[in-house]
């Protein structure tokens, strides 16, 4: 058969339309995101053409504004950047799925970089159709004069109308009629909080309303300071914000206040890692330790993704590995891919690299720390031990670098690293086979006695009793070579270490069974043991323990299971 036929696929708009419309956006509001980020762009171009030449006017004041009027039903956003002639119109906005900010980028690559450009996709400006019967656009490029700006209209249909129209300010106004379904876009605190959500950091000023401000101004006869209200605009970004600076120019002062910025209510963080790499990605951000209370207050999904510092979302599963989850902070990366919507992540060979890169970051800070205040280290180890614990259990790479600073914290407050633990309990804690037994209490309180009963032989009692502990016990046994751990109640004293050692009982043992009886008897669970010992002085006399492999398996059944 030689019917072998080439073409290309067409698609029909109407068709189309409504789809864009409807299912490319989950969610409404990002309308504001997308008008917003395409004003900041057009902005951003306006200053790289100064930067290299190519425009030579004023710049003047470079904000972008957004406006509604409830009354007509119009939200505007309006910018003095690089503006559009109509047939500039008709290839950018005509032509759905266009990108002109990849263009931009494409053309300009060779002087320097255009990569605070934030458009992609070319589908963006369409957002606007879900909140809007009716679109217009007007618009002075910066090539045309005051009589020589474009107006376009479209209802949403695929017809439009361009006419020439007059223009005082170079730039683009982008008006919205509100459709019905709509209307709680007409209103100054929702607009705000969609302002302050996706567009805090965004590079360029955003001005939303005004807002009043008691200034001083002079003193009265008797020289007491006098008051003014002034009206000024309101602008809701940070347009530098602490990420995006180089760390060399900051202080802590400055990692400080940025965090209260994100977190207002949040107390000082312990201490902070910048990321900032070009290669093989680019990634930058700040990720903060923060201080935990208690381990129920532990809140995950507080770390933000901006993509060139527009708010994505602040599910981070992916980007971040598990572990610090439970970090605070911001990044940023535009290499990290992102759907149309930009609502989620696509997983890919970045996001993995961004992943093990943030971890070998975290695990290189934790370390500087250590070697350079190691008593600074030991402060901060009751605040941070659930981070460094939770990546030793569930990440191979993490563990690896983490066993040399991770410490163990004895009942008395003493700290030790792993090598200087197994040194120091060597002499008196190896088993009849050569194992060393580490001796743990996971309740202090409860586990008093058998504390005490340990001591008493000169054993080190490592108190191990945080939320992941359990788990992290589990992990040092399969990691650490040659040693048990052991719960200080899983059996007596005597018995906690096989040290092939006889001691002569005082009871004959027919005693020995009936103390053993009665005792059985009264506790009636078959999961515990009684055992009655030849002791050492100052010793119990009769303990009743259960062992750690039954205790484990208890344990186990109650959180369903572990790791
Ligand atoms: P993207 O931003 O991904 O390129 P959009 O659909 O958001 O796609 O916008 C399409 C194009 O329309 C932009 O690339 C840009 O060339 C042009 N455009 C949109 N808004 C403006 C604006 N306010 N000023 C100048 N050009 C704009
Ligand atoms: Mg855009």
């Amino acid at each position: 058969v030689d019917a072998r036929e080439k073409g290309t696929i067409s698609i029909h708009t109407e068709n189309i339309f409504p789809i864009i419309k409807k299912f490319l956006y989950s969610d409404h509001e990002i309308f504001l995101r997308e008008l917003v980020s395409n004003a900041v762009d057009a902005t951003q171009k306006l200053k790289k053409l100064s930067s290299i030449g190519e425009f030579n006017g004023e710049l003047g004041e470079l904000r972008v504004e957004v406006s509604f009027d409830k009354d007509k039903k119009t939200i505007t956003v309006s910018d003095r950047g690089i503006g559009m002639t109509g047939d500039e119109i008709k290839k950018y906005i005509n032509q759905i799925a266009f990108s002109g900010a990849t263009e931009f980028v494409e053309k300009f690559k060779d002087k320097g970089d255009a990569k605070d450009i934030i458009g992609k996709f070319g589908l963006g400006f369409y957002s606007a159709f879900m909140v809007a019967d009716k679109v217009e656009i007007i618009s002075r490029s910066y090539k045309a004069g005051e009589n020589e700006a474009a107006r376009w209209e479209c209802d949403g249909s695929t017809e439009f109308e361009l006419s020439t129209t007059t223009k005082k300010d170079r730039g683009t106004d982008i008006i919205l009629y509100i459709n019905s379904d709509s209307e709680e876009f007409l209103d100054e605190w929702r607009l705000n909080s969609i302002l302050e959500k996706y567009c805090k950091f965004l590079p360029v000023e955003i001005k939303f309303g005004t807002k009043n401000e008691n200034v001083e101004d002079g003193t009265d006869a008797e020289g007491k300071p006098q008051y003014k209200t002034v009206t000024t605009d309101r602008i809701i970004n940070n347009p530098a914000p602490l990420w995006a600076k180089s760390p060399s120019d900051l202080k802590d002062e400055d990692y400080l206040k940025f965090y209260k910025e994100l977190y207002p209510f949040s107390e000082e963080p312990l201490f902070w890692i910048h990321l900032n790499v070009d290669y093989p990605f680019s990634l930058t951000g700040v990720l903060y330790f923060p201080k935990v209370k208690n381990d129920f207050e532990l809140q995950r999904n507080k770390i933000q993704l901006y993509s060139r510092q527009v708010f994505i979302t602040d599910e981070v599963k992916d980007v971040v590995p598990d572990f610090l989850m439970l970090l605070h902070g911001v990044l940023d990366s535009p290499d990290i891919p992102l759907n149309v919507s930009r609502s989620y992540l696509q997983s890919d060979a970045n996001v993995k690299k961004i992943s093990q890169h943030i971890t070998k970051k975290v695990a290189d800070k934790l370390q500087e720390i250590f070697k350079k205040d190691r008593a600074d280290f030991e402060k901060k180890w009751d605040d941070i031990n659930i981070f460094v614990k939770y990546g030793m259990i569930s990440d191979e790479k993490f563990y690896e670098k983490a066993k040399d600073f991770a410490l163990f914290k004895n009942i008395d407050k003493q700290y030790f690293t792993f090598e200087e633990y197994k040194e120091k309990v060597k002499p008196n804690q190896t088993d009849k086979d050569g194992n060393l037994v580490y001796i743990y209490a996971s309740d202090a309180g409860k586990q008093d006695s058998f504390i005490e009963g340990a001591k008493n032989k000169a054993y080190d009692v490592l108190l191990l009793d945080g939320v992941l502990d359990s788990h992290f016990i589990n992990t040092l046994e399969q990691k650490l070579e040659k040693v048990q751990l052991k719960r200080v109640d899983s059996e007596t004293a005597d018995k906690l270490i096989d040290k092939d050692e006889k001691i002569e009982s005082v009871l004959s043992t027919e005693e020995v069974e009936q103390v053993k009886t009665v005792f059985e008897k009264a506790i009636n669970n078959k999961n515990f043991t009684v055992s009655v010992e030849p002791m050492s002085p100052g010793d119990l006399p009769v303990v009743v323990t259960m062992s750690e492999f039954m205790r484990r398996m208890k344990d186990m059944a109650k959180t369903g299971g572990g790791g």
